[in-house]
């Protein structure tokens, strides 16, 4: 059913929150635009001005692996000055209370592990945009440490160890899915009785799976989002509010 208003869903979601005693919460892009990164994938969004750069073609090209890193520093100044906005410290103060045992993200921008979330309590379906790895030794490298060797040479670096090309630590289009990452999401859908859907528009599979599965065992189901999703109608409470308005009451409660 969809909140006639703000108030009333604000008011219904904080009876299913006091009710629960497992909230799983999945996030996508909505829950960071007020933060003033931009969803890559909107109307307008960086994806529909600049064609992703498809994994195969990272590894096969040199020119490629240089416009990702170009592309990346070029955002750097907006993902480095960006803070948690009211929707992740609403859930930080959640998982603080121990309501939330973990969360599940689709997004890269580690503001959940900025609100207070530890990082292995942080399940990324699409990685982490703030940190760089190696696509074959999987070693990790400072962002910083790719762009000294960028500007001194103008070149993506290759690995130290192994030679392989060194990537943000993110799922790019056509690299798979990360197994551990979705087993546990699986299992933290299944286990939780409140499934909050927050700022995803529910189109993107298999992530937008978790919402389902968990309402198919037997969890109540609430999504929050600007605009209708593919899932509003298997929803026990839709809210079409914005996610900072919406999750802003529940600060430190
Ligand atoms: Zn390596």
């Amino acid at each position: 059913m969809i909140a006639a208003d703000l108030r009333s869903g604000v008011e219904q979601l904080g009876d299913m929150i006091a009710e629960a005693r497992t909230i799983v919460p999945f996030t996508g892009a909505g829950i960071s635009t007020e933060t003033g990164i931009p969803d890559f994938r909107s109307p307008g969004g960086l994806w529909t001005r600049n064609r992703p750069i498809p994994f195969d073609e990272f590894v096969a090209s040199q020119d490629a692996r240089d416009e990702a890193w170009r592309r990346r520093f070029a955002m750097e100044a907006t993902f480095a000055a960006a803070k948690p906005g009211r929707g992740h410290r609403a859930l930080a103060s959640l998982y603080k209370a121990g309501k939330i045992p973990a969360i599940i993200t689709q997004n890269i921008d580690n503001l959940h592990q900025a609100s207070g979330f530890a990082a292995s309590d942080v399940i990324e379906l699409h990685g982490n945009t703030t940190y760089a790895r190696c696509i074959g030794c999987e070693a990790a490298y400072d962002l910083s440490w790719v762009k000294t060797r960028f500007d001194a040479d103008g070149q993506a670096p290759d690995c130290t160890t192994c030679g392989e090309p060194v990537k943000t630590a993110t799922i790019s289009f056509g690299q798979a899915m990360p197994e551990a990452e979705m087993q546990r999401a699986a299992e933290l859908s299944q286990q939780c009785d409140l499934f909050i859907a927050i700022g995803s528009s529910l189109v993107v599979w298999p992530a937008a799976g978790f919402p389902l599965m968990a309402k198919n065992s037997g969890a109540r189901l609430v999504i929050i989002n600007n605009e209708p999703t593919e899932q509003d109608e298997h929803a026990d409470l839709v809210i079409r509010h914005d996610i900072g308005e919406t999750l802003g009451p529940f600060i430190g409660n």
